[in-house]
């Protein structure tokens, strides 16, 4: 079964999709997949990772699997590198972005 992971933060009200979790054989979350690509060997996945690292400096963001309780707190959240009615593309959330 796949679990995935995002980073999350209620001040924004926003969530950066992270990818599948892959776990070491402790069963501790080693890295984020998507697909075939390691998700911090993609760039455009890590820039928006640090846009939302930067708009949330002095928030309290989280990272969080889809068991955690707090993903129903989510639902209304915009999603990042997610289509869908509350989704948008890092290519549209990066847009204009110099970072
Ligand atoms: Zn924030």
């Amino acid at each position: 079964m796949s679990i995935y992971g995002y980073l999350g933060c209620r001040e924004c009200r926003k969530v950066v999709y992270l990818g599948k979790i892959i776990y070491d054989n402790n069963h501790k979350p080693y890295y984020f997949s998507m697909g075939s690509r390691v998700t911090s060997h993609d760039t455009e996945t890590v820039r928006a990772i640090f846009k939302m690292l930067t708009e949330c400096v002095g928030h309290d963001i989280r990272v969080i699997d889809e068991g955690d309780p707090q993903m129903d707190d989510f639902d209304e959240y915009l999603y990042i590198g997610i289509a869908g009615p509350n989704g948008i593309s890092f290519e549209d959330y990066l847009r204009d972005w110099p970072g």
